[in-house]
C-alpha cells in the first residue's frame, strides 16, 4: 500500500507510455472497461424494467456495485492487482434466483518503477515499524472492504489534485533496488499546501497517520467506491462528514514514505485497488 513520487523517474519510460493506445471512452458515468488485474469488468446483466430491482452481486464474499446504465443493470466489478488471468465468477441474485456469470480476465503487463530512497529506515523498516506497519495494513484492509449501499453513486470523476502524473497506477516497483508491492494508485505531484479534493461526493470514513501513506482520508462514495488520499501535509475533513464533489479535503504534502510533496490517490472497489484512471473522463496526460 505504499506510495512513492517518481521524482527520479524514467523519462524513457515516461515518452514511451505517451502515446500508449487509451481505451474509448465509456457511456456517460461509467467507467472505461479494463477486464485486467487492477481494471474494472463492465458485466452487463437484467434490463433495468419496473418491478425488476436492482440485482445483487457479490465477486467472492464482496458485494459489487451494480450501477443502472443505458436500460440495463451492469455490475461494476473491480479486479485486485493479483487477480490471476483467466475465467472467474461473479454470483448474481436476481428475482429470488441465483446465477454464475462467467468473465474472462486477460494479462496486463505493467511497467517497472526504479525508486531511490535516501532515507533507508523507510525501505528496511526496523522491528517496531514492521509491527506499525502490520498493524496498518490490517486497519486499511478492514477500510477497503466497507460496504455502504446508497441509491446512486458518482462514478464520473474529477481530479482531485491539479498537477503532473507522475506516477500512474500498477507500476512494479523496486526501492533502492529491491521489489516491493505494486504502485496501486495514481501520484499527482503538488507544492505542499495545495488543496486536495473530492473527485465525487461521499462520506469521510477514516483519517489516520500511516508509516507509508503518511496522513490519508479515506472517502466512501457508497456501493463499495472508496478513495484514499495519502501524504497530505493537513486533514481538514473529520470521520461521518458528508462530502461534494470537488470539497476540499485537505492540504498536500509529503507525509509518510515519500520522495517529495505529492498527492497519491487511490480508488478502491469491492475491495480492489483499481486503476484511477478509468473513472476520468479524458485520459490523464504528463505534463
Ligand atoms: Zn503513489
Amino acid at each position: 500500500m505504499g506510495c512513492c513520487q517518481a521524482v527520479f523517474a524514467h523519462t524513457r519510460f515516461w515518452s514511451s507510455l505517451l502515446f500508449a493506445a487509451w481505451l474509448p471512452l465509456a457511456h456517460a458515468g461509467l467507467p472505461r472497461a479494463a477486464s485486467v488485474p487492477g481494471g474494472v469488468a463492465l458485466l452487463p446483466l437484467a434490463p433495468v424494467a419496473p418491478g425488476n430491482e436492482r440485482p445483487r452481486a457479490w465477486l467472492g464474499e464482496l458485494p459489487v456495485f451494480v450501477a443502472a446504465d443505458g436500460g440495463k443493470w451492469v455490475a461494476v466489478t473491480g479486479l485486485a492487482l493479483d487477480t490471476p488471468p483467466g475465467t472467474h465468477e461473479l454470483r448474481v441474485e436476481a428475482g429470488g434466483e441465483t446465477r454464475h456469470l462467467h468473465f474472462a480476465v486477460s494479462t496486463r503487463d505493467y511497467p517497472a518503477q526504479h525508486i531511490t530512497m535516501k532515507d533507508s529506515s523507510k525501505v528496511q523498516l526496523s522491528a517496531s515499524d514492521l509491527a506499525r506497519v502490520e498493524r496498518e495494513i490490517a486497519a486499511i484492509q478492514h477500510l477497503k472492504r466497507h460496504w455502504r449501499e446508497t441509491a446512486d453513486t458518482d462514478l464520473d470523476f474529477v481530479l482531485p489534485a491539479e498537477g503532473r502524473l507522475t506516477g500512474r497506477f500498477g507500476l512494479r516497483r523496486f526501492f533502492n533496488g529491491e521489489a516491493r508491492s505494486p504502485h496501486a494508485g495514481f501520484d499527482i505531484a503538488v507544492p505542499r499546501g495545495s488543496a486536495v479534493r473530492a473527485n465525487a461526493a461521499g462520506l469521510v470514513l477514516a483519517t489516520d497517520d500511516y508509516f507509508f501513506n503518511g496522513q490519508t482520508v479515506f472517502v466512501d462514495h457508497g456501493n463499495g467506491l472508496i478513495s484514499m488520499y495519502c501524504h497530505l501535509e493537513r486533514i481538514d475533513v473529520r470521520p461521518g462528514e458528508a462530502i461534494a464533489k470537488g470539497q476540499r479535503l485537505g492540504s498536500s504534502g509529503m507525509s509518510g514514505r515519500a520522495t517529495g510533496p505529492h498527492l497519491h490517490w487511490s480508488v478502491i472497489l469491492n475491495g480492489a485497488l483499481v486503476d484511477p484512471e478509468l473513472f476520468i473522463g479524458r485520459p490523464a496526460k504528463k505534463r
